[in-house]
């Protein structure tokens, strides 16, 4: 079932129902797109058509974030959950290594997709890392061969938004091996240990996005589309 907020489509699931639902498309037959949506890049889809209308062709929209679950929960179409993307890419990462998934890192500065496959492999011991590359590259063309010479069949795609969904849509059918591609922002700098996260406590309360204010103060300005978009959701700012 889906949950509209501002004309984007979230799949209302739980994690379990994500990650199951992830597990099925390594079993479909051709690339499935995941993405991410948070609260910032619901307030630019809901002024830029062609990105709702993209993002809402994935086959799973997980609701990233604090201020897309309140705006939907004051919009009276309550989602059951947050799904962070960077959450179900780590409970992913041991479904793959379960199925010996090959799965290939793309995205952020040189260096921290490597790292970040170090710290996946010890979270999930027997993942298969088929291949790492930046997100600072010129060509395409280069990227999509290097993921086909690698035969992956999942990749994580990090190169912000909505720049990873317009890489995950215009190359979906260019890439015969791979099952399952998900856009997760700066997910890599996290799994790298480049950017911390809140501690729990802060999760739990929803405070993340604070957390990450106080750590980078300059994000005030995109930060400033979360609550412009909760206000926008409740009707009570067009
Ligand atoms: N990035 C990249 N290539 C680019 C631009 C950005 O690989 O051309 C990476 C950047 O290094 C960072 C991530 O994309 O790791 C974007 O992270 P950010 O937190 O800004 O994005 P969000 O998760 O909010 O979409």
């Amino acid at each position: 079932m889906k949950i509209d907020v501002l004309g984007l489509q979230f799949d209302n699931v739980t994690m379990d129902e994500a990650l199951q639902r992830g597990e099925a498309f390594l079993d479909g037959d051709r690339a499935a797109i995941v993405v991410t949506p948070n609260a910032e890049i619901g307030y630019d889809a809901a002024q830029d058509e062609a990105l709702c209308a993209m993002l809402n062709r994935a086959d799973l929209v997980l609701p990233d974030g604090a201020g897309v679950v309140l705006a939907a929960k004051l919009r009276k179409t309550p989602l059951k959950s947050k799904v962070a993307g960077i959450d179900f890419a780590r409970n992913m990462l041991s479904v793959f290594a379960r199925r010996g998934t090959r799965l290939y890192l793309l995205g952020s500065k040189p260096g921290v997709a490597e790292q970040a496959a170090e710290k996946m492999k010890e979270m999930a011991p027997g993942l298969v890392i088929c291949g790492t590359a930046d997100g600072y590259f010129k060509e395409e063309a280069p990227v999509v061969a290097a993921i086909n010479e690698a035969k992956a069949e999942a990749v994580f795609v990090c190169l912000g938004a909505p720049k990873q969904e317009r890489f995950m849509f215009d190359h979906r059918d260019e890439l015969p091996t791979v099952r399952l591609m998900a856009g997760l922002g700066g997910s890599l700098d996290g799994f790298a240990g480049n950017v911390k996260r809140a501690p729990d406590w802060m999760i739990k309360c929803q405070l993340e996005w604070f957390y990450r204010l106080c750590k980078e103060p300059k994000r005030i300005g995109r930060m400033m589309r979360l609550p412009k978009y909760v206000a926008k959701a409740v009707g009570t700012k067009k």
